[in-house]
This record gives C-alpha cells, structure tokens and sequence, in this order.
C-alpha cells in the first residue's frame, strides 16, 4: 500500500536535461517531480531559458496581467552576457513563442528577431541586468492590484505566509517621472532595486528579479497577489501583521531562489500542456 507522500509519475512529467541536479528543500528530493536544470552545452542553456520565457509571458496573459502594449520578462543571454531576449512590442502576452522572442544587446539593438522592441524594456532591463550580475530575468507589468498598491508609496505588509517572501526584500521606487524612456531613469530604478528580489516602482507598477526564469516570474505572480490580499484586507478593516521575528523567519522558509523557481513549475507544466504552440521554434 503506497501513501499520498509517495512520488508518482506525473502523464505530463517533463523530461529533464543530462546533469540535472534534484531540487533541495525540506521535502526529501526523491519525491520531488521537478529537478533544477543545469546545463554543460550553452545551447542547451539558451533553450531552456527561451522556453521558459514564453511560458512566463502565457501565464502573465492568464493571469490578466496585460495592459495594452505594457509589460516585459527578460532572461539573460547564458553566452551574450550583455544581451537578453524579451517580448516583441505590440504582441500579445497570449501569443508568444520561443520563436517570436526578441535578443537584444546592450546597445538596444535587435539583433535577432523581426519585431519591434518596446523602449522601456530596453531602458529598464537593460540596466538591472547591468546593475545586477546575479539577475538572469526581470519582470514588470501594469497588472491591476500592483499599480493600485503602488499610487499608495508603502511598502507591502507581512500580513500573509505568502507576503513575507518580500519582507525586508522589496524596495519602493517612489519618484515617478513619466513613462521611462531614458536611461537614466532605468539606472535610477536598478539603484532603487538594490539587492531586493522585487521594487514596486510608485504610480506605475512591480518589478520582480531572479536567478532564473522561473524565479522571476513567480515572485511577480506572488506579489501583485499580495497587493490584491492586502488592498482587500485594509478595504475591509485594520490588518493584523505578522510579528517581525515571525515574519523573518517565514522569509527565510518562503523567499529563496531555489523556492522561487519551484513554485513556478506548476504553472510551467499547466501552460506548457494546455497551449504547446508556445515551445514553437
Ligand atoms: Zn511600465
């Protein structure tokens, strides 16, 4: 007789790369389905990345997180160091594929792809990415609950288990200038950012980083979640925080990269499933 805690073969269970190392957390790795991809072939690497990209842009389209042209992911070229791959201007987050991703250089040319390149990705990427060696994707959107949580200039509360993987890990960016279309003002945000995994960027919207695709992605999902929780909470009546030694502690149980990127997996798996078009290349 087997438990519900025993590892099953998934139908959909993806395959993993050559040197895949298991996921190490505090559930014993033998039963987890999913490993953290390494790779020794750097083509292997851009694959994986470019992937996982697509993907992020169909969740975001899911998840509503579109407004029109805005809204960028970008994952770092794992050869072009100073160059990354991003969406093309004007598509819709709903229609990426790993084939219609954009690489761009540091320079903001389009080095590959047909597309046009949406400036603001350039200016704020650009200079994350520089700012930022450890970060290999950021992701911004006008997602509702973000830019709502944002016109307020304060920091998200650890009301929730969920909201403390930002607790003393989000910076505000509270000095809007207009649409950011100089460079400068990309330099003034990543300085902003700091060492954070997240920035909510004042009157405008969240900015989340990571060391992977995966990471990146998931932390933008968790928090523009968590403005919607605590918009919801303070509408509603006065919010209890958790205690800060608490909040500290979960921080550190819920915040990792590592946590990060497994959290994203099952989406990954859902999107990938259901709309496969998105791995065309
Ligand atoms: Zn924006």
């Amino acid at each position: 007789m087997t438990s519900g805690l025993e590892r099953r073969e998934h139908p959909r269970r993806p395959s993993h790369p050559p040197g895949a190392t298991p996921y190490t957390g505090a559930v014993p790795t033998e039963r987890l389905p999913h490993v953290f991809p390494q790779f020794s072939d750097v083509r292997e690497e851009r694959r994986h990345r470019k992937q996982r990209l697509a993907a992020a842009f169909r969740i975001f389209g899911r998840l509503g997180f579109g407004e029109g042209t805005a809204g960028h992911i970008t994952a770092r070229d794992p050869e072009r160091l100073d160059h990354f791959w991003v969406n093309p201007l004007g598509m819709s987050f709903r229609h990426v594929r790993v084939k219609d991703l954009l690489l761009v250089n540091h320079k903001g040319e389009v080095v590959e792809g047909d597309w046009p390149l949406n400036l603001a990705a350039f200016v704020i990427h650009s200079q994350i990415h520089a700012a930022r060696p450890d970060v290999i994707s950021a992701a911004h959107a006008h997602s509702v609950h973000g830019k709502a949580w944002s016109s307020l200039h304060r920091p998200l509360d650890p009301l929730t288990q969920d909201a403390c993987a930002f607790y003393e890990d989000h910076a505000l960016f509270d000095d809007y200038t207009g649409a950011v279309l100089d460079i400068e003002e990309g330099k003034r945000i990543a300085h902003a950012l700091g060492n954070c995994k997240a920035a909510i960027l004042a009157n405008h919207g969240l900015l989340t980083v990571g060391h992977t695709v995966d990471e990146a992605t998931w932390w933008f999902v968790t928090m523009e979640r968590a403005c919607q929780a605590q918009l919801l909470a303070e509408a509603a009546g006065t919010p209890v925080p958790i205690r800060p030694d608490m909040a500290q502690l979960t921080a550190g149980q819920t915040g990792g990269h590592r946590t990060g990127w497994y959290q994203f997996q099952p989406l990954y798996d859902q999107v990938v499933a259901e709309e496969p078009d998105l791995l065309e290349e």
